[in-house]
């Protein structure tokens, strides 16, 4: 047998990132790594320490420690996600925000998760899409902030919906890109902080953009 035709093995346990049937990262019995091919989707992968998840579904129903909301400015509640969340969570959420004072774009703010399975609700404001570099910006200071307050807070797994992608007009691809790029960094300058970080898609569309995206992530 020639070089490049060794017996292919599974990744052994500690090393695998899960993928879709199919794309199975494999290595060669020598321990090199076959490329081209696998890089397909993935719903799950491991970025440092934290085990980053793309989900299809509905944010109000996940048992982690804090969701993150798209809210608006006022905190004081509108359509989509932040919505969703209000309906589900009752008006427990809603008192607690308006203590706050609203919420500037890119920043973050928490209160209690009233009635959800989550403990806290993390609110933060995302950038209404014009194309100007500072949207870029702005939204990835959504991700970093909300992984911050966290952090503040030993919030250790995290979900987030597609920030700024509904009502705001971000394109889903860029902004998955986004997304996932700033929660990676944030994961990798603090590798102790957080267990889990789960991707909630409203439809199976987002979550495909999504899994495409994990699975180009340099982890
Ligand atoms: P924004 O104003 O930041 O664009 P939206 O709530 O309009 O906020 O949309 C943000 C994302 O949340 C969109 O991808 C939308 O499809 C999604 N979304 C809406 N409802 C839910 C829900 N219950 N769970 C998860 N994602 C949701």
């Amino acid at each position: 047998m020639g070089p490049g035709f060794g017996v292919w093995t599974p990744e052994p346990p500690e090393r695998l990132n899960r993928c879709t049937i199919g794309e199975l990262p494999i290595r060669r019995a020598d321990g090199s790594r076959r490329h081209g091919g696998v890089r397909g989707r993935m719903t799950e992968r491991v970025v440092g320490r934290t085990r980053f998840v793309v989900v299809d579904g509905d944010i109000t129903k996940e048992s982690v420690d804090a969701i993150v909301n798209a809210a608006n400015q006022s905190l004081l509640g509108g359509g989509g996600v932040d919505g969703a969340i209000h309906r589900a969570g009752g008006p427990a959420i809603l008192a607690d925000c308006e203590t706050l004072g609203g919420c500037a774009t890119g920043d973050a703010k928490v209160t209690t998760a009233g009635r959800l399975q989550a403990k806290k609700v993390i609110h933060t404001v995302g950038p209404r899409y014009h194309g100007r570099d500072e949207d870029a910006a702005l939204l990835a200071s959504c991700y970093r902030t909300s992984l911050v307050r966290a952090r503040e807070q030993e919030l250790r797994r995290i979900a987030f919906p597609a920030v700024s992608t509904g009502i705001y007009g971000y394109p889903i691809e860029e902004a998955t890109r986004i997304a996932l790029a700033t929660c990676a960094d944030v994961v990798r300058e603090h590798p102790e902080a957080y267990d889990e970080i789960r991707f909630v898609c409203f439809g199976a569309s987002d979550a495909a953009v999504y899994r495409h995206r994990l699975a180009l992530l340099d982890v």
